[in-house]
């Protein structure tokens, strides 16, 4: 198939694709999936191998926030039952890091409800990150505190933070109609100046709210300009409560068509693959291990995943191996010689990207189904597909791990 034979070379070359041809590998059909999977995963295996990264999410104060981000369950006015509880002490969150890092986990992302951290909340970030690095050497990481303020960037890279995360998560043009208190422009300030402080930097995107294929290449060429290390992809889980909770709009197919789309177009950064895995893909998960080279371990900020030994069975049976604190995840010509989580050295995804837990979209922080045949760039207007019936069964608010007495799941 010319498209993907064309993608793959692409993509071993680092050569940006045509928005042609990524809207092409959105509208490739059912038949052609598993040629997708195998070409997007050629490009994944040459700059990552077989190795799957797993960061372990910590929620730090969830939540009671004042922004409107409609996907999320703790936004403003949010009626979703979910745990509700302000800053964990920092002995509090390392305990729940280490659960993860004992699961087997090399990152561990903090993450805080809210529009972005007074600096007294980056001095309470700072020692719980110090808390964590002095028990667990080798670790990475994240840090996932909304919009930034100057300096505080710079405060949280001192403190030892490795990595930052605010998430992109829909197109430019569309972006008012999903949060009003915030603009797309605060977002990408927040990523740059992570960039600028010398953190690695994490920015993704939220698919399945109801926006067309032409929205989900801007948003994924808008983070390859960005350049961060590594890239989440969410995929809406439409909680109860918040408005866009009928937005069931993905298939395990649909998230398959994006996850390749992402790997082609960042075909050198850690794709991850976010919230909603586990109720979106289902029993398809495995494939995407084809594609994504990282996951998150465990429970997600505000809902259940999997049991992690569940994952790290999929990991095993799929043929893949867990990465280990002495790998370097990315490819050399992004690391530098910083090293660890990238120096946002190289050229990789391109002139600049990343995303995480950023919009802490997880949890909240979900699409559409393309016709047509692999090869035809059908940039035709995508229409969102009700090819999925609501999976409400399969979505358990978080009850155990940070801000609970119960012990939590990696
Ligand atoms: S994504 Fe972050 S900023 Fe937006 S409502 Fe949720 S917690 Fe608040």
């Amino acid at each position: 198939m010319d498209l993907l034979n064309t993608l793959v070379d692409k993509g071993l070359r680092r050569e940006l694709p045509t928005r042609e041809e990524a809207l092409a590998v959105l509208a490739t059909s059912d038949d052609d999936l598993l040629d997708v999977v195998a070409a997007a995963g050629k490009v994944r295996r040459h700059w990552f191998g077989r190795r799957v990264k797993l960061n372990y999410l910590v929620n730090l104060k969830s939540g009671l926030c004042p922004e409107d981000c409609s996907y999320c369950s703790q936004r403003l006015g949010s009626k979703a039952d979910i745990l509700k509880y302000t800053w964990l002490k920092p002995d509090e969150a390392s305990q729940a890091a280490a659960a993860g890092l004992a699961g087997g986990a090399k990152r561990v992302c903090l993450v805080a409800s809210g529009r972005g951290p007074t600096d007294r909340d980056v001095d309470r970030v700072s020692e719980t990150i110090k808390a964590i690095k002095d028990q667990n050497e080798g670790v990475e990481v994240c840090a996932c505190l909304g919009l930034l303020s100057d300096g505080q960037a710079d405060r949280l890279r001192e403190a030892g933070a490795d990595a930052y995360n605010h998430n992109l998560n829909t197109s430019e043009g569309t972006y008012g109609d999903i949060t009003t208190t915030h603009t797309y422009a605060d977002r990408v300030d927040t990523v740059q100046k992570a960039h600028a402080a010398g953190l690695s930097a994490c920015s993704g995107l939220i698919a399945g709210m109801g926006e067309t294929d032409e929205d989900l290449v801007d948003v994924v060429y808008s983070l390859r300009e960005l350049d961060p290390d590594s890239v989440p992809v969410n995929f809406l889980i439409p909680f109860e409560g918040t408005p866009l909770a009928k937005e069931w709009n993905l298939t395990p197919q649909r998230c398959l068509r994006i996850l390749a789309m992402v790997r082609f177009v960042c075909p050198d950064v850690e794709v991850r693959i976010a919230g909603g895995r586990e109720v979106h893909l289902r029993t398809m998960q495995p494939l995407a291990l084809h594609l994504a080279n990282s996951i998150f371990l465990g429970d997600y900020l505000t809902s259940e995943g999997q049991a992690g030994k569940a994952d790290l069975e999929m990991i095993a049976d799929a043929g893949f191996e867990v990465e280990g604190a002495g790998q370097v995840t990315l490819p050399e010509h992004r690391t530098g010689e910083a090293g660890g989580c990238g120096s946002h050295a190289g050229t990789g995804c391109g002139p600049g990207a990343d995303a995480g837990c950023g919009s802490h979209a997880e949890a909240g922080c979900g699409s559409h189904e393309g016709g047509g045949v692999c090869g035809t760039a059908s940039a035709s207007p995508a229409t969102a597909t009700p090819a999925d019936e609501p999976r409400t069964d399969l979505v358990a608010v978080r009850r155990r791990g940070a801000g609970t007495d119960l012990a939590p799941n990696a």
